[in-house]
Formats: structure tokens, sequence, C-alpha cells
């Protein structure tokens, strides 16, 4: 069903997380304020208040944080999963913003220029199709009595989020169903579904967590902090770094004396290429040291392998993501709170795990914390057929970098960690500012505003 209400904006987001508001805060600074954001969930902190209770981010303040926006002092080094959540809500109640919770966007469709039915003298890019779902469902589905609507734009930006937490990984493995007959279902879960020990009522249990990421080390924390007794599966080698050590390196280029020394925001005005790769090996080098003094008898004893590949240098350039940032797990682990099996599973029992190594545990729970299938909302976004069309590679790459998506109609793509949706932010807003399709439907001197520096945003 066509709408009479306002229907075309300069620009529309697909998403109202921290990628989303982002780009739709570094828009405001550039006095582009025709915008309108569509959430699928019911606000925009909602993600982060559907992951475990123990969560905080482990990235530091300075770049999890929207330019000119602060964290509040009282969040302290690492914001909370409900800090940041109200962070988000808050943030986008400052910025004013024109956001559409719980509203789907079920498809885009490419605009030509021969279907401009419209009196503006905008040029228009693409067509969104919007299910309004205001009912109380907050995954990702149609409802039944949901309303379509019908918007246009001339840029497009989607940030939808590579993991869908509707999307957990979750292995099979023979003898799960009897396992679960046996404990129950809710002791064998995904990460996704496990919010704390003390919640799950799991005190005095022997749990099983397999993977050991960021997720995974953190749960088998909170298992011990909730009273139980976790034991964790380590299969693949780890890129292991003390989460205040990496803290510091994240920190340092705003340490007040580097700043007057280097007068640049890492994030927003990078270093030439080559001075920052061999800043990033330099550091993984410095880690590495510091790393086997802290940990090299814990991983020894216990055959964890740690990754060739650095912490810094993983995430910087060789893309294999974060690396596993300890809170304290690793000594639990010394001190044998935690234990550990190196070995993969083979099969379950009724009462546990049987192992490659042929060892055989009782467990009372099993935590698969094995991570997300990626991209499903950018699919879902879509469509199977514009995927083809303009490629997966493509949106990847537009996705990582901010830049336009390579030969599309004006088509951005944001996501990633924190500080490289603050950095894309940038990019996108550069390049909608630039282009001719702004310039053309903004003849009246908007242009005034391009010249504004980035660190003023
Ligand atoms: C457990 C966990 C911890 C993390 N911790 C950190 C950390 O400490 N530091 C860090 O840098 N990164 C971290 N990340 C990675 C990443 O920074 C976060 O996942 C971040 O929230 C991603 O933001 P986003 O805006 O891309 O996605 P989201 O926060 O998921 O927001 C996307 C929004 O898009 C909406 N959406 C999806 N599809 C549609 C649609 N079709 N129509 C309308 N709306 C739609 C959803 O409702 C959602 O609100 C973490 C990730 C996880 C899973």
């Amino acid at each position: 069903m066509e709408t009479t209400q306002k229907n075309f904006y300069e620009c529309i987001i697909i998403g109202a997380g921290f990628a989303g508001l982002s780009v739709a805060s570094s828009l405001q600074h550039q006095n582009i304020t025709d915008i309108i954001l569509f959430n699928s969930k019911n606000s925009c902190g909602k993600p982060w208040m559907e992951r475990y209770e123990r969560l905080h981010l482990h990235t530091v303040a300075k770049e999890s944080e929207f330019f000119g926006y602060p964290f509040p002092p009282e969040y302290g080094a690492y914001a909370s999963r409900e800090q940041f959540a109200n962070y988000l809500d808050n943030s986008a109640k400052k910025m004013k913003l024109n956001i559409k919770h719980n509203h789907l966007v079920t498809k885009i469709e490419k605009y030509s220029n021969q279907q401009q039915q419209h009196q503006q003298m905008k040029k228009i890019s693409w067509k969104i199709s919007v299910q309004n779902n205001n009912l109380t469902s907050t995954d990702n589905t149609l409802s039944s009595s949901a309303s379509c609507s019908y918007y246009y734009c001339n840029n497009l930006i989607v940030a939808v989020g590579v993991f869908d937490q509707n999307m957990p990984k979750m292995p099979k493995y023979e003898g799960m169903k009897s396992f679960i007959e046996n404990r129950g279902r809710k002791r064998l879960i995904h990460a996704v579904n496990y919010s704390s020990t003390k919640t799950l009522g799991w005190k005095g249990l022997k749990v099983l967590v397999v993977g050991y990421g960021n997720t995974g080390s953190e749960i088998a924390l909170d298992v011990i902090e909730g009273g139980g007794y976790p034991t964790s599966l380590i299969r693949s080698p780890i890129r292991l770094i003390n989460r205040e050590d990496y803290g510091r390196f994240r920190n340092m280029p705003y340490h007040p004396i580097l700043k007057q020394m280097l007068p640049y925001d890492p994030y927003t005005n990078k270093l030439p290429e080559y001075i920052w790769k061999y800043f990033c090996q330099f550091f993984d080098m410095i880690s590495y040291i510091v790393t086997r003094y802290r940990y090299g008898s814990i991983v020894d004893k216990h055959g964890i392998q740690i990754d060739k590949v650095g912490p810094i240098m993983g995430l910087e350039y060789e893309h294999v993501g974060p690396p596993l940032m300890d809170l304290g797990t690793m000594e639990k682990i010394n001190d044998g709170e935690c234990k550990v099996i190196t070995s993969n599973i083979t099969r379950l029992n009724a009462t546990g795990v049987e192992f490659e190594n042929g060892t055989v545990k009782e467990f009372d729970a099993i935590v698969f914390a094995t991570g997300y299938i990626a991209f499903t909302n950018f699919f879902n976004v879509f469509g199977k057929e514009m995927i083809n069309e303009i490629g997966i590679e493509n949106i990847i790459n537009a996705g990582t970098t901010g830049h336009k998506v390579k030969d599309s109609n004006h088509l951005w793509i944001s996501f990633g960690g924190l500080p490289m949706m603050r950095h894309q932010a940038i990019v996108i807003v550069d390049e909608i500012v630039k282009s001719d399709n702004y310039k053309n439907s903004n003849k009246d001197g908007m242009k005034k505003n391009v010249t504004r520096k980035r660190s003023s945003l």
C-alpha cells in the first residue's frame, strides 16, 4: 500500500546500531539532516541487551564512542552491555534522529530515472520496502499483521550488523539427543541463549564451554563466578593478549604527550600505511614477549597453541578477527578453577562427552560458544538476485573500507568492530557530500559544509 506520508529522503539508513548511528551523526555534522533510519528491533541497544549479562566492551572508550558524544565518566575503561546499550539509545535521542524502530526493510530495489514520478528535483536512486512490525516481535521475521510502505532516497546506507543473533553456529554431534533427554533441553545451549550461571541456576554444575574466543573465555569466567565448574574446550590456536595490554596499545595515540607529537586520530586520519604496518608489527613483537611472560607456563602446561599471527596484525591486516582479550580466565586455568581440554569432541552421551583422545567426561551442561553465521542480515535485505549482481566480495570490500559499493548507484555499507565503523562513517559521508547526486539535489549552498574539519566531528 503506497502511503501519503513523506517518503523521499536524501539518505536512508537501514539499521540503527552503532554503525547506522555513526553514519547518521556524521551526516548531521555535515548538515545533512534529511535522513531516516529503519531498525527492525525496538531500540538501538537491543542487540547488546540480548547478549550474556557479564559482557563488557573489549574496546576502550575512545574508540567505541561517537565523535562528539563521549561516554559518561562513570562507565570506566570498558562499558558494560547495559551501559553501552543505554549510551546508544541516549545518543540517538540527543542527535534527535528520525528512527523508525520495529520497521523491517524487506526489499531494496534500484530506482531508474525513467521511473521518476516525483515532483522533487531530487534524483532518486533507491526504492525501499518497509514492513511496519510494530508488534512485540523483536526478531527479524515478518508479522502477519504488519503493514508495508515504500520509501525512496538518493543515498542508501546498509548497516544491518554482521552477526544475526537468530543464526547461531551450532555444531551437530551424535548423542546430543540423549544428553538433552537426560539433562534437559536448557542444559545444551548456544552462547546466544546463555545469560549467566546465576540466572540459569547452574550453581554447582559441571559445565563444558566449547570454544575459547572472547565469548567462550568470558562465559567460563562467569561459570566460576556463579559457583559452577567450567571446562574450556580450546581446539584452535589463540591470538592471546591481556585486555589491559590491548587497551594500552589502543589508547596510546590518545595519550596527551603523543597526541601533541602526532596530532592525529588513527581512525580518522590514518598514518601512512607503511608506518602504521610497522607500528602494528612492532606492537605484536612486544605483545608476544609480554604474553609469553604472563601466560607462557600456563599455555605450555595445558598444550594450548598460540597463533603465529599476532593480535594486532590479525585484526588490522590478516582479517582473522579480534584477538582473544583475556579478562582473567587464564589465571583461573592456572589455579585449576577452569579445566582445559584441547581434544575434539567425538560424540555426546547421556551424561557427558567423549573426546578424540579417548577421554570421557561427565558434564551437567554444555555451552557452544561457536559464533554465528555471518552476513545473513545482508543476504536478507539485498536478496539473492541483488547479491549476485553486486557481488559478495564488493559488499565485503565496501563494508570494510567505507567506500561506495563498486559500480553501484549511491550505495554504502558499514560493519565490523566499533573503531572500524567510526572510520567508515567518515569515509561514507565524505563520499556522499562529494557525490554529484548530492550536489545536484542541493544546489542551494550546502557545499560550504564540506570543508568542515574531520577533527571537529
Ligand atoms: C558478543 C559481542 C561482543 C562484541 N564486543 C565488541 C567490542 O567490545 N568492541 C568492538 O569493537 N566490537 C565488538 N563487537 C562487534 C561489533 O562491534 C558489534 O557487534 C556491534 O554492535 C555491531 O554494530 P552494528 O551496528 O553493525 O550491528 P547491530 O548492533 O547488530 O545493529 C544492526 C541493527 O540493524 C537492524 N536490522 C537488521 N536487519 C534489518 C532490516 N532488514 N531492516 C531494518 N533493520 C535491520 C537490527 O535490528 C539491529 O538493530 C562485539 C560483537 C559481539 C557479538
